[in-house]
């Protein structure tokens, strides 16, 4: 059995609330939502980070920035939403298997912390 948490939910071996899943992406709720909306798109494959990536990847991020807007329609975010993908330790990354966080449903302020 693998370690990591999204290769875990990716195979059904631990739950989440899944809302899409296709043969490369799956997005799921995020288990301490950080506002109203809080969505995580992330590749089926296991990527450690957007730093491990190249050109062949650009299908792969494409669909997942896709998937996410079409999830920020689904959930009605047309006043606005905020992608994240934290990348290595000091981008604040917790969970090394890439993903993208979708947070809407509130105002978001700048800088980010
Ligand atoms: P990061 O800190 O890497 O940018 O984001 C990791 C995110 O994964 C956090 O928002 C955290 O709440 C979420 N997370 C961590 N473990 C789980 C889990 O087991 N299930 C779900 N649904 N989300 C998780
Ligand atoms: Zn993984």
């Amino acid at each position: 059995m693998t370690s990591c948490i999204f290769c875990q939910i990716v195979s059904g071996e631990a739950s989440a609330r899944i809302i899409y899943r296709s043969d490369d992406v799956i997005a799921f709720h995020d288990i301490a939502p950080q506002a109203p909306t809080h969505i995580l798109i992330v590749p089926v494959r296991h990527v450690v980070s957007l730093a491990e990536l190249d050109a062949r990847d650009t299908h792969l991020v494409g669909h997942m920035i896709i998937t996410a807007a079409d999830i920020a329609r689904t959930e009605k975010l047309e006043a606005g939403y905020r992608l994240v993908i934290s990348t290595g330790a000091q981008g604040g990354q917790t969970v090394g298997h890439l993903h993208v966080h979708l947070l809407g449903g509130r105002q978001m302020t700048w800088p980010p912390g």
